[in-house]
């Protein structure tokens, strides 16, 4: 782990990519919670334009920036003239590497931050990473680039802040494997043919965690935990024979580093993603408090059962298909993670639409692997792949369709 990125001990200058998504606000509550720590110098949204506008009017950026060039004229009229406003990529742009950030969290969901987050690596920023997508389809290519220009990378999602606070200050190359947990979801007592056939109100009701739809609906499908081991072999170099995935059904326990040496570093916490988003920003400190966040100590106190106890079991392949799928998306490298994460999201997509049933998600996704060809790992095969993948799953649905009868 590489000590520097982020050299002033003094105010830490924050941009937000994806800034009224799930972590963009909660970055946000961090943020107006430590304003001796943190400043806002940029905030980029998609198409939630009065929210934008409201963070901006609060926490005063340099930089804002919107999806489409129609919405930035109102942002524009309402701030202060001071204020740049833009859109689109080249917004995006401005608010990773042009806002003067120190710390740029990247928490878009799918591609549409790639190039921002590389200008912003280039330049030497600590990226906070949420953005899934970004290191599972280009996880090699960030982490190179990090390495050539000092960058930091700190990732943001629960498991993988577990294993980066485990190992720092650990020599490297003694690590035996990673463990990530998993709340198993809504259907982890589910039979198979239940699963396969399950409505989308039950795959949204998470037993742990609360997030948006398609995080909610991976997680029932466990490709969320799929997506994440490979996001792990990518940020600490591990391959996939040497990451597990252990079902813990309270979320309590985030990660586990196992020691060449037999001893195992685990990190615990209360499931509240204001904790690794605290992490990344404060780095290699931490925040001296929280709010509202109870400390486990006193769950367990007052006799929260679940809380106190911690479980542990393996997954089942057989039952969640969509895990299996990423190991040997993982295990072909190149291109197939990036098919595997774009084939997934049409096929989540079909799903929530009422197109698919549960249970075809993986048939579709598993399809799009079939389709797409392996290519050496580039951004550039990286964008043709996922452009593939996409048509690949889209196909696999309409295929389905046409087989359905009564279809709406
Ligand atoms: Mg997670």
């Amino acid at each position: 782990m590489k000590a520097s990125g982020v050299r002033s001990p003094g105010l830490r200058k924050i941009a937000i990519l994806g800034a009224t998504g799930s972590i963009g606000t909660q970055a946000l509550e961090v943020v107006a919670r430590h304003p001796d720590r943190f400043t806002v110098v940029g905030l980029a949204a998609g198409s939630r334009v009065a929210d934008l506008l409201q963070q901006a009017q609060r926490f005063g950026p340099r930089v804002v920036s919107c999806a489409n060039v129609a919405d930035a004229a109102p942002l524009r009229a309402a701030l202060p003239a001071e204020v740049r406003v833009t859109s689109g990529a080249t917004g995006l742009l401005a608010v990773a590497a042009e806002s003067g950030a120190d710390i740029v969290v990247a928490a878009t969901d799918g591609a549409v931050a790639f190039d921002a987050v590389f200008g912003a690596v280039e330049r030497g920023l600590r990226i906070a990473v949420a953005n899934k997508e970004l290191i599972v389809a280009a996880g090699e290519l960030l982490m190179a680039a990090a390495a050539r220009s000092g960058a930091e990378i700190v990732p943001v999602d629960s498991e993988h802040s577990a294993l980066f606070q485990c190992l720092v200050g650990e020599p490297p190359g003694r690590v035996a494997s990673l463990v990530l947990t998993a709340s198993g979801g809504p259907f982890w007592e589910w039979e198979r043919s239940a699963i396969a056939g399950a409505a989308v109100a039950d795959a949204l009701r998470h037993p742990t965690w609360q997030m948006g739809t398609k995080n909610t609906v991976d997680s029932a499908s466990l490709m969320n935990k799929g997506l994440e081991v490979i996001e792990a072999s990518r940020l600490f170099g591990v391959p996939a024979d040497r990451i597990d995935v252990l079902v813990h059904r309270t979320s309590v326990a985030h990660g586990f580093v196992v020691f060449s040496d037999g001893n195992v570093k685990a990190q615990l916490a209360p499931p509240d993603m204001r904790l690794p988003i605290g992490y990344a920003l404060a780095y290699p400190d931490r925040l001296p408090d929280q709010d509202r966040i109870e400390p486990l100590v006193a769950l367990g106190a007052r006799g929260d059962a679940a809380m106190a106890r911690l479980d542990f079991v393996r997954p089942d392949f057989a039952r969640f298909p969509c895990l299996g799928l990423a190991y040997a998306a993982l295990r072909r490298g190149g291109v197939a993670p990036a098919v595997l994460s774009a084939a997934n999201e049409i096929a989540v997509d079909a799903f929530v639409q009422g197109n698919i049933p549960f249970g075809a998600i993986a048939d579709i996704v598993a399809a799009a692997l079939e389709a797409v060809p392996a290519q050496p790992l580039s951004l550039a095969s990286v964008r043709t792949a996922d452009a593939r993948a996409r048509e690949a799953a889209h196909a696999a649905v309409e295929a389905r369709l046409a087989l359905t009868p009564n279809r709406p």
